[in-house]
């Protein structure tokens, strides 16, 4: 076998890093994926193609530390670039570890693209919203959360009373679920906060 070192099948895992809004998930990937990279690790990070915020091709989390990522439409497209495909030998390839970010945008596939990637010995990282801004399950979050070995919950600052946050109010009025994470139309709130905003919006 050549390439990278890493590619062993016992060696995968999928991680997942979740919270809500301003937890500092995007900062906690990326970190995982500058420490991958010191120890010469081959890293490679997707988002989904919804996500064109700030920059279309980097990551760029709300303190603006940046890593380049590609943008994709389906979860499939996850498993062609990193050719995993039963065409490419991932040794070919050598990638060792993936990055997800705005994991809640992708469609149900991605859990199975996340299996499929650590099976071939490649280690998975998920970060996403772990609830919407109704408070329920988020996309594919929840059963990322169920194939991981580790899931780690962020959490923000509460706005309202201080106190550890778990949810993403909205602060402007919007049904649109997409709709995306500017810091003017969302504050992190405890439970409590959470559920009192809902009742008296
Ligand atoms: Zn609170």
């Amino acid at each position: 076998m050549t390439g990278n070192r890493n590619a062993h099948p016992e060696s995968g895992s999928i991680e997942v890093i979740c919270g809500a809004m301003f937890s500092g998930k995007t900062e906690e990937l990326i970190r995982r994926l500058k420490r991958a990279r010191i120890a010469r690790l081959h890293i490679t990070l997707f988002k989904p193609r919804v996500d064109t915020r700030y920059h279309s091709e980097d990551i760029v989390s709300h303190d603006q530390s940046r890593i380049e990522a590609r943008p994709v439409a389906h979860s499939s497209e996850v498993l062609e670039q990193v050719g995993t495909t039963d065409v490419v030998d991932i040794d070919v390839v050598g990638i060792d570890v993936v990055g997800i970010d705005e994991a809640q945008f992708f469609d149900e596939g991605i859990v199975d693209v996340a299996r499929k990637l650590s099976a071939r010995g490649i280690r998975v990282v998920v970060a996403g919203l772990d609830m919407d801004y109704l408070g329920v399950p988020f996309g594919p979050m929840p059963a990322l959360m169920a194939v991981a070995e580790q899931v780690t919950k962020l959490h923000p600052v509460c706005m309202e009373c201080g106190g550890p946050a778990s949810h993403s109010f909205r602060i402007v009025p919007d049904d649109n679920q997409l709709m995306l994470g500017e810091k003017e139309s969302y504050e992190p709130r405890c439970r409590a906060c959470f559920n009192r905003g809902m009742q008296n919006p």
